[in-house]
């Protein structure tokens, strides 16, 4: 295994609830750590261009919504296998699935307000950091 680097997403359900730091440490205690971190509120562009790859799913307006609902805390995540670890300890996309002891599980409100994002490859992770970070901002 090497060391890499992963993108994760503190949602706004998770923000508005003061979960910030709450889940940073549940992703500290998988091994990972915060080489990135920034707090901002998403453009339904931004939201949009994020998720083009759900745009045709029935889903897609109420998650871009719900993703400029309020502040995100966008995150790069550097350890060993960074990516496995991360959707590991963030747990399946509907809580109600999700082991215990996960992020999703622990804090999810509903499958679409489910506290998290964690990019789900090793290209998509680069593509998404890409698209949040500029490489100065990143401190390994
Ligand atoms: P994951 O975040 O686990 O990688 P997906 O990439 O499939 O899951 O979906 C992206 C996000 O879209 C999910 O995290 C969740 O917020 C939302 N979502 C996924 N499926 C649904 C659904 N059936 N209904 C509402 N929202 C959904
Ligand atoms: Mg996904």
């Amino acid at each position: 295994m090497a060391v890499t680097r992963t993108f994760s997403i503190i949602k706004p359900d998770a923000t508005r609830r003061n979960l910030t730091g709450a889940i940073t440490k549940m992703l500290e205690d998988a091994g990972l750590r915060v080489v990135a971190s920034k707090r901002i509120q998403m453009t339904k562009e931004q939201a949009e261009g994020f998720y083009a790859v759900h745009a045709e799913r029935p889903f897609f307006n109420d998650l871009v919504s719900f993703m400029i609902s309020g502040p995100v805390v966008v995150q790069v995540l550097e350890g060993e296998d960074a990516v496995k670890a991360n959707r590991d300890v963030m747990g399946a996309t509907n809580p109600a699935d999700a082991a215990e002891g996960t992020i999703r599980k622990t804090f999810a409100e509903s499958i679409e307000a489910n506290s998290a994002h964690g990019s789900d490859s090793d290209e998509n992770a680069a593509i998404e950091i890409a698209y949040f970070f500029k490489p100065e901002e990143i401190v390994g």
